[in-house]
């Protein structure tokens, strides 16, 4: 029964209303605003974007956004991109292919952090920084207390990205009330204004992340179809590939420091626009780019993201016809050249209607809105898991038991048996990939099940749950259904998984596809013949001798050497013939075995008790 709200009719909605915002948490920039009936965007020096960037001075005070990046004076340390470390281990950090702009140490806890001034700053503590500052800044436009927001995420952020992300706003003190797919942030923010219906694309083109979705929208319900990306790919590889260019054209380019070039280069790429070409003055030398010379330069670089865009659709199930509209999402999609390349590439209409860099926080804006209640409107959203998450089987197997590309939330059950006869206990190991085999999957997890009945081998039902919840969360747990016994773990997948990394596991299992059937094959005729010398041994240790005349006896345990040799190798063929020959050999005794156990039923009692 829900409960009646009552309102004092004097007094006016608006105090009833909860102040919710949504926050776009990016790696160069972030957004906070909240959505009632209009989008409010809470500015900064007069400018909506907020560089995701803190400053910590000598004597420890912080500085966040504008006031961060005018800092430049050497008492002050920046930290720039805190989100491409957020989540990851100090051992992530340092395979990562890409320096990051600022020194990070092993702390005492083994995790990575940022030390300055004798004091260390985790991911999280900076990003919290972020949030703080993103919080007050709403607040004291508002002169209220902020009640909750919702905070948007990359779709490939795996768990513990995701759990870092709501740690930095816990230590903000801000409620989370959802974390958010910024894909589908972007696909709410244009599917409740134009009110569409079919498949769209979201192309999210932003500093230094490249992130791709495939979206459904159907009467409300956006369903996420497939996600793909690249976290090394933005407006920063362009600002890089024009410097190159401009070091290679203009020799005294070389007076110049690196970072001094870039700061030209992006300044180029920003206001080329439509321009046939752009001349800019570096000290009084003047340096000219084509629009032609500019589209050349960056070619590769777009490319890639078409070539991902691509994957993405043929992920989704669908075929580029099927794909209604494009959705531009990111600052660098203000490069003009990239709208009408990707019209001609997909033959479909590109969305730009929408500032691409607010988007994303207008979306996470309404979802918050509807999430407080403040709004009636209904819209269920649905985000996809990545990549497929089972379990450990014996002989190393993955058995799936969510299929990737499957919308969450999602519960699912699988039940499982024990092998051996007695097992007491049983290791639960999570796995996540697209391989048949354990070894070539990522394992995210594992835990023990104990306690279980002692049963012949396959007589317990052990029910296994795999939950994920709004938030790309996964908890496993497992339940012995006789005995209620319960072990679960909310599973922590391994750092640092990053996109190309998934991609890397579902090309693999494409290639690997007929590999793997043949090892799956190879590796449940090992499973199904130690089974079945398991079996028999147990049985001719009890009986064997009473039951069968020597030669009989001799005869079955030489079918059997030959199986458990076979077992040794690396031919199902030969391990299924083995498995055929020793149940042929058997057949004899396994049909005295259960005469003679009715025997044992029947001895002593009369004929009468039987019938
Ligand atoms: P993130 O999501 O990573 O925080 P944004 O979506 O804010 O990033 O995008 C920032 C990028 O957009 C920067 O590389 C910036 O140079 C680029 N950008 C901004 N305006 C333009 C423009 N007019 N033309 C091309 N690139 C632009
Ligand atoms: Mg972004």
């Amino acid at each position: 029964m829900s409960l009646l709200q009552i309102s004092d009719p004097t007094i006016t909605n608006e105090n009833l209303k909860k102040f919710v915002v949504g926050i776009d948490l990016g790696t160069t920039n972030s957004l906070i605003a909240s959505y009632d009936l209009n989008l409010r965007i809470y500015q900064e020096n007069s400018s909506k974007l907020i560089p995701s960037v803190v400053g910590i001075q000598k004597d420890d005070n912080i500085l966040v956004g504008n006031n961060a990046c005018l800092q430049s004076d050497s008492d002050t340390t920046i930290i720039r991109s805190i989100k491409r470390i957020m989540g990851l281990s100090y051992e992530d950090i340092n395979k990562l292919d890409h320096q990051e702009n600022f020194p990070v140490v092993r702390a005492q806890n083994d995790l990575p952090c940022i030390a300055v001034n004798d004091k260390e700053y985790s991911a999280i503590d900076i990003s919290s920084k972020i949030l703080s500052h993103l919080k007050q800044l709403a607040e004291s436009m508002e002169n209220k207390t902020l009640d909750g927001a919702v905070i948007t995420v990359p779709a490939y952020f795996n768990d513990i990205q995701r759990q870092a992300t709501k740690n930095a706003a816990k230590l903000s003190g801000i409620n989370v009330l959802r974390l958010l797919n910024e894909p589908t942030a972007a696909a709410l923010a244009y599917g409740l204004e134009s009110n569409e219906t079919g498949s769209f694309v979201i192309y999210d083109f932003g500093g230094g992340t490249f992130d791709v979705s495939v979206l459904n929208l159907d009467k409300g319900i956006f369903k996420v179809l497939s996600t793909d990306g690249n976290t090394r790919l933005g407006g920063d590889d362009i600002d890089n590939a024009i410097s190159i260019w401009l070091s290679n054209n203009y020799s005294f380019m070389k007076k110049y420091s690196y970072s001094e070039i870039k700061e030209y280069a992006k300044s180029i790429k920003e206001s080329i626009a439509n321009e046939e070409s752009i001349s800019i003055k570096v000290n009084e030398n003047p340096v000219t780019l084509s629009q032609d010379q500019f589209q050349d330069i960056i070619a590769p670089i777009l490319n890639e993201t078409f070539e991902i865009v691509k994957n993405a659709i043929t992920a989704s199930g669908l075929s580029p016809s099927e794909i209604k509209n494009i959705i531009l999402v990111g600052g660098s999609t203000r490069i003009n050249c990239i709208k009408n390349l990707l019209e001609k590439k997909f033959s479909c209409s590109v969305l730009n209607n929408i500032d691409p860099d607010i988007v994303v926080a207008h979306g996470a804006a309404i979802q918050a809105s509807l999430l407080s209640g403040n709004n009636k409107d209904n819209i269920l959203l649905l985000d996809v898991l990545p990549l497929s998450l089972g379990i450990e089987t014996y002989g190393g197997l993955a058995e799936k038991v969510i299929l990737r590309n499957t919308p969450i939330p999602i519960k699912l059950r699988k039940t499982f048996t024990t092998f051996k006869d007695g097992q007491s206990k049983l290791l639960i190991n999570v796995i996540q990939g697209e391989r048949e085999l354990v070894d070539d999957c990522n394992s995210l997890g594992s835990f023990i099940l104990s306690d279980i009945p002692s049963m012949v081998a396959g007589g317990p039902r052990i029910d296994v749950d795999f939950q994920i919840d709004a938030d790309g969360i996964l908890s496993v747990s497992a339940t012995e259904t006789t005995t209620g016994n319960t072990s679960r773990i909310e599973v922590k997948p391994s750092y640092g998984l990053s996109e190309s990394d998934i991609t890397q596991m579902i090309n693999d299992s494409n290639e690997s596809a007929e590999i793997d059937m043949n090892l799956r094959r190879l590796n449940e005729s090992i499973v199904e013949g130690k089974r079945v010398v398991y079996a028999l041994e147990q049985a001719l240790n009890n009986d064997g001798k009473d039951l069968l005349s020597n030669e009989e006896y001799q005869s079955i345990i030489d079918k059997l050497d030959i199986l458990k040799s076979s077992i040794s190798g690396d031919n199902s063929d030969l391990i299924e013939h083995g498995i055929r020959e020793v149940e042929k050999q058997s057949e004899f005794y396994v049909e005295r075995r259960m005469n003679s156990s009715i025997k044992s039923l029947i001895a002593g009692k009369g004929i009468d008790d039987i019938l």
